[in-house]
């Protein structure tokens, strides 16, 4: 097996104790061989931050059974291909783009698995919604019968572990609030190379990493 991707797995275990805790390949700037290497290692998920990108891979690795997830911003004159492309979209922030995503999703390929963006420390970052518009959100997809509410996915600004922490934590009370209300939710992304150990303490149940798998990106 892939060393990194072993390392990986043995510390996210470490963490969980009894608990799943799943491993978001984050792939964006990789080439189909890389990809096509992890998968030779057994991983099966991979996160990409565009849609064109996402669209060329998938393309090339079509004979593998991958799933892939949308962890980019989400254009809505994107929703189309991103409704197309992708398994899961984790960055949905706004009312807009439900029913697109719901009008564009062919009912054949399956539901497409929807996370909510949370904007957890307010103003540090445009994307992701307020914590108070996460129910209506959650109410619009399940509006949609071609669109699966599975949770939430938050990218806490970067900051000193402490305040990391914080933020891990208040996404983990978000999360219980929704569960309460939406039964089926199963999922909380957080967490990445730096950091994804403090997310999985704090209740993440999918990490999102990239460097700490693939080695450093290289410059676009
Ligand atoms: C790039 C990216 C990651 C992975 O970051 P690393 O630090 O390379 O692990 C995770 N989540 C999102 C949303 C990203 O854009």
């Amino acid at each position: 097996m892939n060393d990194r991707l072993h390392t990986i797995r043995t510390r996210i275990e470490a963490k969980a104790g009894d608990r799943t805790v799943d491993l978001l390949a984050v792939s964006k700037t990789r080439s189909a061989d890389e990809v096509r290497a992890l998968a030779g290692a057994g991983q099966r998920a991979f996160g990409e931050n565009y849609v064109q990108e996402a669209l060329a891979k998938r393309a090339d690795l079509a004979d593998l059974a991958l799933s892939w997830h949308l962890i980019g911003p989400l254009q809505s004159n994107k929703s189309k291909e991103a409704a197309a492309t992708f398994d899961w979209i984790e960055t949905l922030d706004r009312p807009k783009l439900i029913p697109l995503l719901g009008k564009f999703r062919d009912p054949r390929s399956g539901p497409l698995n929807v996370l909510i963006q949370v904007n957890v420390d307010d103003e540090a970052s445009k994307s992701g919604c307020r914590p108070e518009r996460i129910e209506s959100l959650a109410q619009a997809v399940e509006q949609e019968p071609t669109l699966r509410l599975r949770g939430l996915m938050a990218i806490p600004a970067p900051g000193d572990p402490g305040r990391l922490r914080r933020a891990f934590r208040a996404m983990a009370g978000l999360f219980e609030d929704l569960r309460a209300q939406h039964p089926q939710v199963d999922t909380l992304s957080m967490g990445m190379s730096d950091d994804f150990e403090i997310a999985i303490d704090e209740g993440a149940t999918q990490v999102r990493i990239g460097t700490a798998l693939f080695g450093p990106r290289p410059a676009r």
